[in-house]
């Protein structure tokens, strides 16, 4: 129900013209249109690529990105940069394919946790969290936490629980390796445990980044360059740390075109699309329009729901 009607909104933006009139905006502001996504399906992700191509936008690799950024190379018109955050084994499925038969490059940006363990720690809280007590059920509360009170809570679960295989949900070392050797594809870094940088002490962020970029540099034998903040999240802390161990650009999920050479390289705009739904849903949220439609609307559907069933 929810997502038919996500899906209408969507098509009304586009019957009014409402998402020609922001596509036609980005383009004039001549930038890069990055886009992120972490475990789409492949039909949605395959409906985004096609109309992109039938618009005539211009694919970029995370190395033109930053070519770009730098200032070596011009932006070319209508230009498209596809990331996806956490390394979700669907991933190899569902976007690869799709990336290969469009010739459309892509990057992953990797927890390495993850990729060890098999398991994100926000699928070990939402699977079970009956194990906790109750204020820590919501993952948006465990997200505000401390570092150290997150990790007490993992590690909780940790004890108890015998993971399945259908909580790996993240790729393993050598399915990793696979991704960074294809031509398409390029890996950047996402902190070792998917932390909330701005609640890490200095010294546990460091460690989050020393600790995934010298994993993720032994398994791939290749410099990592760009960094996406988990959740989105950052405080100001995190540059000086990225720059020390060799990172060149960061990207938030602030929904902008990134501007080359007027935004600090570090804070990065990219907008976000869901992982399902349809092509006309996510075209909303490619232009961040959907976004701003949809709080106010989840908000009124509840206010009518309590009503209903007083
Ligand atoms: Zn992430």
């Amino acid at each position: 129900m929810k997502e038919f009607l996500y899906h209408l909104i969507g098509q009304v933006l586009i019957i009014t013209n409402i998402l020609k009139y922001f596509r036609i905006k980005h383009i004039r502001q001549n930038g890069i249109h990055a886009i992120y996504s972490h475990n789409p399906t492949r039909s949605l992700f395959e409906g985004l690529v096609q109309w992109q191509k039938a618009q005539g936008y211009h694919f970029l690799s995370a190395e033109e990105v930053l070519e770009i950024i730098k200032g070596n190379i011009p932006t070319p018109p209508k230009a498209v940069w596809w990331s996806f955050d956490d390394g979700w084994l669907g991933n190899i499925e569902n976007v690869l394919p799709v990336a290969e038969k469009y010739e459309v490059p892509i990057t992953i940006f990797i927890c390495t946790e993850a990729v060890e363990d098999r398991v994100y720690w926000w699928t070990k809280i939402r699977k079970y969290r009956h194990l906790l007590p109750t204020k820590y059920h919501d993952l948006n509360v465990i997200k505000t936490l401390s570092e150290d009170e997150r990790q007490d809570i993992i590690s909780q679960l940790d004890k108890q629980v015998t993971y399945q295989d259908s909580d790996k949900q993240a790729v393993n070392i050598e399915q990793l390796q696979m991704l960074a050797a294809h031509s398409l594809v390029s890996i950047g870094g996402h902190t070792h445990r998917h932390v909330m940088t701005p609640n890490c002490t200095k010294q546990q962020l460091e460690d989050e980044i020393k600790t995934s970029t010298e994993k993720l540099q032994k398994w791939l034998n290749q410099p990592l360059k760009i960094f996406a903040y988990p959740n989105g999240d950052f405080n100001g802390q995190e540059m000086e740390l990225l720059k020390k161990y060799g990172y060149e650009a960061a990207f938030t999920t602030q929904r902008q075109i990134i501007l080359p050479q007027t935004q600090n390289p570090f804070y990065l705009p990219r907008f976000g699309i869901t992982d399902e739904g349809s092509v006309a849903k996510n075209l909303g949220f490619m232009f961040g329009i959907m976004q701003r439609i949809i709080k106010p609307l989840e908000h009124i559907i509840m206010r009518l729901k309590k009503l209903f069933i007083k």
